[in-house]
């Protein structure tokens, strides 16, 4: 069957196909100091999130929970949980099952990393003590993406493109 002969569904959202790094500085949300994360895909229907994750500093980052599962991709420089003995290097296909808490730190060595995250549900920051500090869902990366952008001039509807 030639494609022309495919009906094509009504009422679907567009596909995304989009320079994942381009040169605009811009695209990228502060998230904390030398911190960034560029949105990919913010999915509202099943609750999560794509992004990169820039980190231009090293030591602790964040100790977080995760309800639901993430996946990852290091595109360049390393990281890896105090929790545990592997270090994701660039390169490096990473699996982070529902359920874990662990504590992200990247080493003295690592000028800068960039990693892709497929987070599902949600981040859930704890304090040393395990007791809850925050948290992040793809409602509240939207909220960031939309200030960031409003405030560089790229507009308040950019974030909207990532949005699904
Ligand atoms: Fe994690």
């Amino acid at each position: 069957m030639s494609a022309a002969a495919i009906v094509p569904a009504t009422g679907i959202v567009p596909e995304l196909a989009i320079a994942a790094m381009p040169d605009d500085e811009r695209v990228w949300v502060p998230q904390a100091p030398d911190v960034w994360f560029r949105p990919l895909l913010l999915n509202t229907v099943n609750g999560g999130w794509c992004n990169l994750l820039r980190v231009r500093r090293s030591g602790v980052l964040s100790r977080h929970r995760h309800p639901m599962l993430v996946v990852g991709y290091v595109i360049k420089g390393r990281w890896r949980y105090l929790e545990h003995s592997w270090v994701a290097e660039e390169g490096s296909f990473v699996y982070e099952p529902p359920g874990e808490t662990h504590t992200l730190i990247v080493p003295e060595d690592c000028p800068e990393m960039i990693t892709f995250f497929n987070i599902a549900g949600a981040m859930i920051y704890l304090d040393e003590s395990g007791r809850q500090t925050g948290y992040e869902d793809v409602f509240s990366k939207i909220e960031m993406c939309r200030a960031h952008y409003t405030a560089t001039g790229l507009g308040t509807g950019f974030v909207d493109q990532f949005i699904r």
